[in-house]
C-alpha cells in the first residue's frame, strides 16, 4: 500500500488552501492501492495557514510561533495509518516541512533549499519505508 500527501491528490490542504495534483503522480497511482494523508491537518493546524519551516529541532511560522507540537501530533497519527495499511512506499510533497524528501527550505523563510527531509518523511525512513516526491516522476 502506498501512503500519498493529500495535496497531490488535489486536496485542498496546503498551506496556502490549494492543492498540487500531480498527473503524474496520479498516473503512477492508477490501479495500485494508496491512501492520502496530510499530517499538518492530521495534526489539527487550519487551511489556509501561515507556512511553517524545520528550525533545529522546532518547526517555527515566521513570526516565531512554535508549531512543533501540531507537526510532531501530525506525524504520530500518519504512523498510526502507515501501521494499519501496511504501508511499504510513499510518495511525498516536496520540499514541505512534514513530507519534503531530499530537500526542505533552511528555516530562514528566504526560499532557500537544503539537504534534509521533512517531520514526516524522517519518520517513514526510519521505519526504512521507500520515499519519492512527485519531482521523480
Ligand atoms: Fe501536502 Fe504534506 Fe503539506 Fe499536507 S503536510 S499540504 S500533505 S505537503
Amino acid at each position: 500500500m502506498i501512503l500519498v500527501s493529500a495535496c497531490l491528490l488535489g486536496e485542498k490542504c496546503r498551506f496556502d488552501g490549494q492543492g498540487k495534483i500531480s498527473p503524474k503522480v496520479s498516473q503512477f497511482l492508477e490501479g495500485k492501492a494508496y491512501v492520502g494523508v496530510c499530517p499538518e491537518v492530521a495534526g489539527g493546524l487550519g487551511t489556509p495557514r501561515p507556512p511553517a519551516e524545520i528550525v533545529g529541532e522546532r518547526v517555527l511560522r515566521a513570526d516565531g510561533t512554535d508549531v512543533t507540537r501540531a507537526f510532531k501530533t501530525g506525524v504520530d497519527l500518519t504512523l498510526k495509518i502507515v501501521d494499519e495499511f501496511q504501508i511499504d512506499q510513499a510518495v511525498l510533497k516536496a520540499r514541505s516541512p512534514s513530507c519534503g524528501c531530499g530537500k526542505i527550505y533552511n528555516g530562514e523563510f528566504s526560499r532557500t533549499l537544503i539537504d534534509g527531509d521533512g517531520l514526516l518523511t524522517q519518520a517513514l525512513k526510519a521505519r526504512q519505508i521507500n520515499c519519492q516526491t512527485e519531482d521523480e516522476f
